[in-house]
């Protein structure tokens, strides 16, 4: 024999083999499924969760086309990806919420698994391998819900001629998408309190301010009867997150309120 038959004897065993060793798997595979409790309690099960998992794209891609390739070199991913988020809040809030859903479906699901599995019958059983290929094709049978997308930020650069164009990505995931999403709630939340701050200061409000001052300027000293307009100023200013409280107020006179603006430092005045 020459090593061109040999070679060819050798190659037509290991097809045979094979051959024969999946012939034999899927009989055995027909067997565990015609008698396993488990995996057919799991086709059951999965006939009603099917339809409890949202089915959602796995994958986004949003391509940031810069001008310059100094804007291309200073690209950073992580505002980049806050810009397209902004750019399609609502549509990325219904995949956050069908995500959050996924997970808590899957941990029930996956709960509901382990206790199929935990109370199956094994007196069918023959042979040790038995279980371990139950446990396969139970693993098999399991549905796999969507829990995660990726989203690839490509920041491109072509030059005038496209002489020499750039391409650099990176990826985001779920968790990303989430943290801006609290990010940008807390923002909303801190507007609002801003907005409710300033809906607080009540003509009553700076009425007690102005009398618990003496109904003068707390940095000059000059009096309405001076000719001056005195206003009630917040220390520590709304926009840096002060608040509309007595210990936040004081009464300054026009000159003194013109100079202060939302300037701030540790003794309250300037
Ligand atoms: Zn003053």
């Amino acid at each position: 024999m020459n090593q061109e038959q040999v070679m060819l004897i050798v190659l037509i065993f290991i097809l045979a083999t094979l051959s024969i060793w999946i012939i034999l798997e899927s009989i055995l595979f027909a067997y565990i499924k015609k008698n396993s409790s488990a995996i057919s309690k799991l086709i059951d099960l999965n006939k009603n969760k099917e339809q409890s998992f949202h089915k959602i794209n796995t994958t986004y891609t949003y391509i940031k086309r810069n001008k310059s390739k100094k804007a291309f070199d200073k690209t950073d991913f992580y505002k980049v990806l806050k810009e397209y988020y902004l750019g399609n809040e609502s549509f990325f809030i219904d995949i956050i919420n069908k995500l959050e859903h996924n997970l808590v479906e899957a941990t029930l699901y996956d709960q509901n698994c382990d206790m199929i599995f935990a109370s199956r019958i094994t007196d069918w059983y023959r042979g040790i391998n038995f279980e371990k290929r139950e446990k396969f094709w139970f693993n098999r049978f399991k549905l796999k819900p969507i829990k995660d997308i990726s989203i690839i930020i490509k920041s491109t650069y072509t030059s005038p001629k496209g002489k020499n164009s750039y391409l650099a990505k990176r990826e985001y995931h779920f968790s990303d998408i989430k943290n801006i999403s609290n990010e940008i709630k807390q923002q909303n939340e801190f507007q609002k309190s801003k907005q409710y701050q300033r809906l607080i200061m009540t003509d009553q409000l700076r009425y007690t301010v102005l009398k618990r001052d003496n109904f003068r300027c707390c940095l000059c000293g000059v009096s309405a009867q001076d000719g001056a307009t005195l206003h009630v100023d917040h220390i520590f200013p709304i926009s840096k997150g002060g608040k509309t409280e007595l210990s936040n107020l004081r009464t300054l006179c026009d000159q003194c309120n013109l100079g202060k603006g939302a300037k701030y430092d540790d003794t309250g005045l300037n």
